[in-house]
């Protein structure tokens, strides 16, 4: 979808007010103002919601502020979080973007086993059920620190795909000493996939590059926009997490940004 089709599809008089209010009219995409979460927390579900499919709603809170959000099985299914195996073990920090981790497997045409509450019966349903590769959150990823130690060796995984932003120091010490098969993606509750971590600088550093369907505005914080009619519309959606771009193309060739704290 292209971004002048979007913005003709929301300023539409039979769409829903957010964007419309928002806008006032305006189409070209570099006046457009900014969202932020407090746009999104401050109008009611109608508002915002843009899809009739069947949603499954979730809460999410960001800087202490909540909203109620809706994703469809079809924007779901989209996201891109890249190759995973057929055995994959989803496992998010919070229970709804674990729900959403195994209909994005369904979707792939594979059946994922569930983190448990506790690691170490996951550690034992993993093992059982022959996981060959992990989906989560890096929140998750410490609780999962046994599972990655002990028997079954992360070269046993066809990949590993983290997604979250501001990555601590034990995630990218994690990153870099399976940096061979692991895959990076940076990613919010609201917006789903916004980036990539470029796969030839896993060891060093993480460089993001953005996927076709969305595009990056990276001047201090990231403004994303999702070039799909999702059930709630991302147009640049100012995210808050600081970035910088690069000075010239990554090595891969495409232009990227990286996190600054
Ligand atoms: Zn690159």
């Amino acid at each position: 979808m292209t971004i002048e089709s979007l913005i003709e599809k929301l300023s539409a008089p039979e769409a829903p007010s957010l964007y419309r209010t928002y806008w006032q009219g305006e189409r070209n995409f570099s006046k457009l103002p900014h969202m932020t979460w407090e746009t999104f927390v401050a109008a009611p579900l109608s508002d915002r919601l843009y899809s009739k499919e069947p949603y499954l709603t979730s809460v999410i809170e960001r800087d202490g502020k909540r909203a109620v959000w809706a994703k469809t099985l079809s924007s779901i299914e989209q996201e891109s979080y890249g190759k995973i195996g057929e055995r994959p073990l989803v496992a998010a920090a919070d229970l709804s973007r674990n729900v959403e981790f195994g209909t994005w497997c369904y979707g792939q045409g594979v059946l994922p086993l569930s983190a448990e509450q506790n690691p170490t019966v996951t550690a034992a349903l993993a093992k059982r059920y022959g996981i060959d590769s992990v989906i989560l959150t890096k929140d998750a990823l410490p609780s999962l620190a046994t599972l990655f130690a002990r028997d079954s060796s992360p070269s046993t995984f066809r990949a590993i795909v983290l997604t979250g932003y501001a990555f601590g120091e034990y995630v990218t010490s994690f990153i870099r000493g399976n940096a061979k098969n692991t895959s990076v993606s940076l990613s919010l509750p609201e917006t789903g996939v916004i980036a990539h971590a470029c796969k030839d600088r896993l060891v060093s550093d993480l460089v993001f590059h953005a996927p076709e369907s969305v595009r990056c505005e990276t001047e201090t914080t990231l403004v994303v926009t999702k070039l799909a009619l999702l059930p709630i519309p991302i147009v640049r959606y100012d995210t808050g997490i600081h970035v910088r771009s690069l000075p010239a193309p990554c090595s891969c060739g495409k232009n990227g940004f990286t996190l600054t704290s």
